[in-house]
C-alpha cells in the first residue's frame, strides 16, 4: 500500500498532492514570481515549501543578473547601439538610445528643485521645502490640471528617448524608472488612476501605437495603479510642434480636442494623466478640462520631459 500523501485544496476547489501542485505552481508562476514573490506567498501550501521557492527564486534573479550582463556585453559586440546623442557606444539596453554618460549629464529633476508647484516649471528662486506649494510661476493659472511635473528638461538623452518612442512602442528601462521616482514624489502619488493622454485615431493607425500608452503601461505596472486606455477620446488631431504656433493659437485649436466616453469611470477619481513631453501645456489642459467636468476629483499630469 502507498503512503498516505498529504493533500490540499487548490484556489480552484480541486485537490491535489502537497508537492505535485506546489511544484505546479512555481512552474507556473515562474515569471510572475521572480518579478514579486512575496505576493504569492499565500498560494503556497506550507512554509517548507515557500521558503524553497525564496532560495530558488535568489537563485534564479542571480542568474538573471549575471545572464543580464551577459547578454548586454555580447548585444555590444554583435550589434553595437551607438548613442543618439554623442555618438559613443551604449553599453546598456536598459539606458535605451543614449550612453551612460549622457544620462549622467541629462538635465534630470531630482526632487530638490524649486518648482511651480502647479505646472513644474523650473523656478530660480530658493525656498525652503515646507513652502514649495504656495510657488506659482505666473503663467500657469488658467490650465485646468491640478499639478504637472516630469522627468527632466527635453533636452540630449531625454529627447533622444522620446523621438525613439515615436519610432518604437519601447520605453527603455531608464526612463521609466525616471518617471516613477517623479510619481512617488508629492503631490503626483495621490493619484488612484492613469489615462495616457490619447492619440486620434487616425493618428494612432499611421503610427500603430500611442506612445503614451506604451509609457501608462509601463508605469502601472511599477505603480501598480490601473490604466484606462478607453475612457477618454481625442476627436481632432492637432499638430503639436507647428512652428510659429504660439501658446494661445495652441490652446484654441486643442481647445476641443477630447471628450470622456465613460464619465462614470472618472467621476472621484484622482487622474495621473500621461505623455511624453509637456510644451504649453495646452495639451493636457484641455484634457484636464474633460476629465473635471466627468467628475475627477484631481488631474495629475506626468511627462518624460518638459521643454
Ligand atoms: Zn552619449
Ligand atoms: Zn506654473
Amino acid at each position: 500500500m502507498s503512503a498516505q500523501r498529504e493533500r490540499y485544496r487548490t484556489a480552484s476547489g480541486s485537490e491535489r498532492d502537497k508537492d505535485a501542485s506546489c511544484a505546479n505552481l512555481i512552474l507556473a508562476c515562474a515569471p510572475e514570481l521572480s518579478l514579486d514573490p512575496a505576493r504569492y506567498r499565500s498560494r503556497f501550501c506550507n512554509a517548507d515549501c515557500w521558503r524553497r521557492w525564496l532560495n530558488v527564486s535568489y537563485d534564479m534573479n542571480l542568474v538573471s543578473s549575471i545572464a543580464n550582463h551577459a547578454f548586454d556585453a555580447a548585444l555590444a559586440l554583435v550589434y553595437p547601439q551607438v548613442c543618439a546623442v554623442c555618438g559613443r557606444s551604449v553599453e546598456s539596453r536598459h539606458d535605451g538610445v543614449a550612453c551612460a554618460r549622457c544620462w549622467n549629464e541629462a538635465p534630470l529633476f531630482t526632487g530638490d528643485e524649486t518648482l511651480c508647484w502647479k505646472c513644474g516649471a523650473r523656478s530660480l528662486a530658493k525656498v525652503s521645502y515646507d513652502r514649495r506649494e504656495t510657488v506659482r510661476c505666473g503663467r500657469c493659472e488658467t490650465d485646468e490640471f491640478t499639478a504637472a511635473r516630469s522627468g527632466g528638461l527635453y533636452e540630449g538623452a531625454l529627447r533622444a528617448s522620446i523621438l525613439e518612442l515615436k519610432r518604437q512602442p519601447h520605453v527603455a528601462r531608464r526612463v521609466a524608472h525616471l518617471m516613477y521616482d517623479v510619481l512617488q514624489r508629492e503631490p503626483l502619488n495621490q493619484a488612484d488612476m492613469i489615462i495616457p493622454v490619447p492619440l486620434h485615431h487616425d493618428r494612432e493607425r499611421e503610427r500603430g501605437f500611442n506612445q503614451a500608452c506604451i509609457l501608462a503601461r509601463e508605469l502601472s505596472r511599477l505603480s501598480r495603479l490601473p490604466v484606462d486606455e478607453h475612457s477618454v477620446i481625442r476627436r481632432i488631431h492637432t499638430e503639436r510642434h507647428r512652428a510659429g504656433t504660439d501658446a494661445k493659437a495652441r490652446r484654441q485649436s486643442v481647445a476641443n480636442a477630447f471628450t470622456v466616453r465613460h464619465p462614470k469611470s472618472i467621476a472621484g477619481k484622482r487622474v495621473l494623466l500621461i505623455d511624453d513631453v509637456f510644451t504649453t501645456g495646452a495639451t493636457v489642459s484641455a484634457c484636464a478640462e474633460v476629465l473635471k467636468e466627468a467628475g475627477a476629483e484631481g488631474v495629475f499630469v506626468l511627462t518624460v520631459a518638459r521643454v
